[in-house]
């Protein structure tokens, strides 16, 4: 046995390999080591004879999926060995093989409504190739990342991290020669994927296409939009060899690869995304008070995943967001209809997972009842959706629904060796065996009665146990009315136990019926599967019809219970919002109602917004609602305004100034710099830029220059943008750069302190109100007092960097109207700052 152990290991030996061992899995040597600590279990040892010793630990197998689960999670390939005969019958060592490699990317269990990708990806000719791939719903996309026109190309590899980033992956496949670049731009951060360098993949093109053909059985991949590719093509083919290769399997569920092209939509980096909490919370970390939460309403685990889609890669092109707005319109104004939909899809069992059970050979009787339920509900549903999807039921899911219905028991076991589960009136042969097998069980169950008659012996009974079968049983004082034909079989202490040739022949005829029962189920479950995969394609596009229902009536679900309208959404260049509020903001304020606000932006006279005014006063929450509504408007939902006009923007790019929230061990302000440098090279004139207090994170005044000049940076790109800062110096580029204009949040003086209107209005804050937001937050009145006091000799001695000379940094404006700092002449002057806030301050102390 150790033997076939060392040679299996041999073959897998990246994975931890879990082997059969009767009820339980083992582990040995290493493996075992690393398992008993992940998974906390005792780590005990096995003679491999002569007196030597192996580290052991294991795990009973029907307990098995919570510690694979275990090890997987913890970055770990796991090896299922099992026994392929049975040991009662083998002869020498058991058989066995190994029947499933699972892998961070290949796992399909508990992800509930997410997804999880699988991720290859390949270089060539500058090029880069991407692929994802989700194996428990079947979904395959590939895109191919070139230099193109783009002069922000930072390479392929750049690329294609990037990619990574924008989607996520549980695990990337990379060439052996990519390894450690790749892995070292991925950075060990918090949901990094796991780097798998595959030696024995189709990392070639001729290799990776016959993958790719031999998959979908077709002679050209013209049909998938990936042709002219190469890389594409490589990184997708080696994705699905991948997963048929851990699989064992042919992965009939996969049935189309979708190419797509991340630079078409309206492109949100990773940091902007989370920047504006469109998937998770910038805190926590959770989806929980995402826009995705808040935008969620769906019903359907295909209907959840594609909004999700929706949101990560929002639409540039005004046709396509038109024809999901109307749809979404439809089901806004008309309740009956969203009401009648959403009760038709409540409950809709998950087409895309059964179908991913179904091609990996995991799919049970249940499985097959769910996708019965799927295909009479779905084709329902679409029924009641006939006035937004005009198509006609497919006969041959129709038929399917039908058979199955026919051949499957309403609640069958959850497992398929439990047996029972096809109807009876399905299949002739098999309703004669189980009418053999009952005709033979009603004989004993009879037997006991009859003899009691026979014999006269009141007190026999029939029983059954596992060493000796069917018996009867006579207790002593009755043995010498036992019939001559009784064989005795087993003695107890005030009793004897019988057999009679009849009894084992009606016995035989049980077992050997209910073995033939087994496998005839079997057999006719597997025909089913392979039915239901023969159909996957026309499965898979009734699922992807009822997702896109889903999602659209969730959008208007959202609309109406949220009071949102529709925007309309154009070529042009300007976002005009009335009465705008943020929708997770909104969401959260149960006591105050949200202030809603305006803005107007546009590429000429109102390019460039600076908005001041106090901490908590409303400054971020109205920069980051302006994305927001804009990223809900090219996705194609209602937004939350009064009234929204939206020109296509391509990027969004939101930056937000060091803070502890983004602290990763890089220091925070070089991470900051580093987010704006990307940002700068990436902003178009059709970018929406956000800028949230950037260049707070160093000194006053080199964080001031710095804003100062990304600013006048973006306004040269014109990009419209939105920059909240405390520099109140920035608000004197009002005027002076064409489109800059100023806008505050509101505060009011009461006699109480400063009450925050959370109103966005035109031109600048008057002062910045830190000393009264520091009072409201409890700083002793003294320490406010006192900081009063500094601050008014401060200003006293300050000076605008306007004005040149001071020892502050010197801006003017040029001759061409673009303000830029004055090169220093001859040394540079000594900022005088930090001396005199020493200076002005001891004055008065002492
Ligand atoms: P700032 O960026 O100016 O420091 P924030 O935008 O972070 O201020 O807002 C601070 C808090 O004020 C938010 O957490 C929110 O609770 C509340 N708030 C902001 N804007 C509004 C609004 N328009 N209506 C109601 N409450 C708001």
């Amino acid at each position: 046995m150790f033997q076939q152990y060392r040679q299996l290991k041999a073959a897998y030996g990246d994975a931890l390999l879990l082997f059969r061992l009767g009820d339980f899995y083992e582990l040995f040597g290493e493996d075992a080591r690393l398992g008993a600590s992940v998974l906390g279990i005792t780590l005990t040892s096995r003679e491999i004879g002569k007196g030597r010793r192996v580290p052991m630990c294991g795990v009973p197998y029907h307990a098995a999926d919570g510690y694979i689960a275990e090890l997987v999670r913890a970055g770990h390939r796991v090896a299922i060995c099992e026994q392929m005969e049975d040991p009662k019958l083998a002869r020498g060592v058991v058989r066995r093989e190994v029947i499933r490699v699972i892998t961070p990317g290949t796992w399909t269990g508990e992800t509930g409504r997410e997804r999880r990708y699988l991720a290859a990806v390949y270089v060539a000719d500058g090029m880069a190739g991407v692929a994802f791939a989700d194996l428990s719903t079947g979904e395959l996309r590939a895109t191919r990342l070139a230099p193109g026109s783009d002069p922000s190309w930072g390479g392929p590899e750049q690329a294609l991290v990037e990619e990574l980033r924008r989607l996520g992956a549980t695990e990337v496949l990379v060439p052996p020669p990519l390894e450690s670049p790749i892995r070292q731009s991925l950075g060990a951060a918090d949901g990094s994927p796991v780097v798998t360098a595959w030696d024995g993949g189709p990392w070639d093109l001729p290799a990776a296409r016959r993958v790719l053909l031999d998959h979908f059985g077709v002679a050209s991949l013209e049909a998938f939009g990936i042709e002219r590719w190469p890389q594409a093509q490589v990184a997708a083919g080696v994705a699905l060899a991948y997963m048929r290769e851990t699989q064992k399997d042919r992965l009939v569920h996969i049935t189309s690869l979708e190419s797509y092209d991340p630079g078409a939509g309206l492109v949100i980096d990773p940091t902007s995304a989370l920047n504006l909490e469109l998937t998770l919370t910038l805190r926590q970390r959770s989806r929980r008070g995402s826009l995705l939460d808040v935008l969620d309403e769906t019903l359907t685990g295909p209907g959840a995943r594609l909004l999700r889609r929706y949101v990560e890669e929002p639409l540039t092109d005004p046709g396509v967001i038109h024809e999901r707005l109307e749809r979404v319109d439809r089901l806004f104004h008309d309740h009956l209809l969203r009401g009648r939909l959403r009760a038709a899809l409540k409950g809709l069992p998950d087409a895309q997972r059964l179908l991913g059970r179904c091609g990996t050979g995991r799919a049970t009787p249940k499985d097959l009842v769910a996708l019965r339920q799927f295909l009479q509900q779905g084709q329902a549903a679409l029924a009641t959706a006939q006035a937004l999807v005009d198509r006609p039921p497919d006969e041959r899911l129709v038929e399917l629904a039908q058979t199955l219905e026919r051949a499957l028991v309403e609640d069958p076991p959850a497992q398929a060796r439990d047996g029972g589960y096809i109807r009876r009136g399905y299949d002739s042969h098999l309703d004669e065996l189980r009418q053999g097998a009952e005709d033979a069980r009603s004989w004993i169950a009879g037997l006991e009665q009859r003899e009691r008659e026979r014999t006269g012996i009141r007190s026999l009974k029939v029983g059954f146990n596992r060493v000796f079968g069917y018996y009867l049983e006579v207790t002593r004082p009755n043995l010498k009315l036992v019939p001559p034909e009784y064989e005795r079989r087993q003695t107890l202490t005030g009793a004897e136990r019988f057999v009679t040739p009849e009894l084992k022949e009606k016995e035989s005829q049980v077992l050997n019926a209910e073995e033939a029962i087994a496998t005839l189920e079997a057999q006719i479950f597997t025909t089913l599967v392979d039915r239901v995969l023969e159909l996957a394609p026309s499965i898979q596009e009734l699922a992807r019809e009822l997702a896109l229902l889903d999602v659209a009536a969730s959008l208007a679900e959202v609309a109406v219970r949220r009071g949102w309208t529709r925007p309309a959404v154009d070529d042009g260049d300007v976002i005009e919002i009335r009465r705008g509020r943020h929708p997770m903001v909104e969401a959260s304020l149960s006591e105050s109602p949200f202030v809603p606000n305006d803005v107007y932006l546009d590429t000429r006279s109102h390019r460039l917004a600076i908005v001041t005014g106090p901490n908590m006063g409303g400054k971020s929450t109205f920069l980051r609602q302006t994305a927001l509504i804009v990223i809900l408007a090219q996705m194609g939902s209602f937004v939350p305004a009064a009234h929204a006009r939206i020109g296509i923007v391509d990027r969004v790019m939101a930056r937000v100034g060091a803070s502890d929230d983004l602290a990763s061990g890089r220091s925070t302000f070089m991470v900051e710099m580093g987010e704006t440098a990307y940002m700068l090279r990436h902003a178009t004139r059709r970018s929406l830029v956000i800028l949230d207090e950037v260049g707070r994170g160093t000194a006053t005044y080199d964080g001031l220059s710095l804003a100062w000049a990304i600013v006048e940076a973006l306004h040269e790109l014109g990009a419209r943008t939105l920059v909240a800062t405390h520099y109140h110096e920035l608000t004197e580029l009002e005027g002076r750069l064409e489109g800059v204009f100023n806008v505050h949040a509101a505060v009011a003086q009461t006699a109480a302190g400063i009450a925050f209107l959370r109103q966005i209005r035109p031109g600048a804050a008057d002062r910045s109100y830190g000393l009264e937001v520091a009072r409201l937050a409890g700083i002793p009145e003294a320490v406010v007092g006192r900081a009063r006091e500094i601050l008014e000799r401060l200003e006293g001695a300050a000076v605008s960097p306007l004005q040149s000379g001071a020892g502050t940094p010197a801006l003017a404006a040029a001759s061409d109207g673009v303000a830029r700092p004055e090169r220093a002449q001859g040394p540079r002057p000594q900022p005088r700052s930090r001396r005199s806030v020493a200076e002005l301050a001891q004055g008065s102390l002492f």
